[in-house]
């Protein structure tokens, strides 16, 4: 029996369809090995969705999720996924716990009652407090709004009322103890060395991802493209 052909007219646009996604394929890889990158815990600067774990934009959409999970075939680079995405877990757990340890370590704290405290103020000393576990130093610079009273720690303000010298020095000497002591009583040390584990698998995975692209290691079937590759 003679096998029937498919028509040039159609192997051409077919291939050029192929080529279309792979194109395709190519840019959303290349999207998703940025969002490979968890949120730096605390951070006023970088905002992310608090309320839950990371995940990658790309990876949200169910179809871009196929398409990736198909066009780069690595076992180990879906081994790292699997256990970034736990750190990334544990990650959003012991922030929760760190934020509730810091409100009662705020609740013990001497506040002067007369002054005026912002949400940044716990805020901005959770933020802080991770940078200074981090960095080993404090890099906090404070300042006095211009034109009105209180107090900023760079673009935020976290206390409304201060206005004599020794109010303002009070304010700052006290979120300094704050930020201190989420520092060293929290649990920040933990949240380090699991933000420094996702960072480890966030290098391995990008590595993989990224030799896979240079050396056109994507040129698998998936569900969009299948029928193109007969
Ligand atoms: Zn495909």
């Amino acid at each position: 029996m003679k096998k029937i052909q498919t028509p040039p007219l159609v192997l051409e646009i077919k291939k050029k369809y192929l080529l279309e996604h792979l194109d395709e394929v190519k840019k959303l890889i290349e999207t998703w090995i940025g969002e490979l990158r968890a949120p730096l815990p605390f951070s006023r600067e970088r905002h992310f969705e608090l309320e839950s774990v990371y995940s990658p934009a790309s990876e949200v959409d169910p179809d871009r999720n196929h398409i990736l999970r198909h066009h780069l075939k690595s076992r180990a680079l879906w081994n790292h996924h699997t256990n970034w995405q736990r750190s990334l877990e544990n990650i959003f757990q012991l922030i929760s716990e760190i934020r509730t340890r810091a409100e009662e370590l705020l609740l013990e704290m001497p506040l002067a009652e007369k002054r005026d405290y912002t949400e940044d103020y716990l805020g901005t000393a959770l933020w802080k407090a991770f940078a200074l576990t981090r960095e080993k130093k404090f890099e906090l610079n404070y300042t006095i709004p211009k034109g009105r009273e209180g107090v900023a720690l760079g673009a935020y303000l976290i206390e409304l009322s201060a206005s004599t010298l020794e109010e303002l020095n009070m304010v700052i000497h006290q979120h300094k103890a704050l930020v201190e002591s989420i520092s060293s009583k929290t649990g920040m040390e933990l949240l380090l060395a699991e933000f420094f584990r996702a960072e480890d698998l966030e290098g391995k995975m990008q590595k993989i991802a990224s030799t896979a692209l240079a050396s056109n290691n994507i040129i698998y079937p998936c569900k969009f493209c299948k029928y193109l590759w007969k």
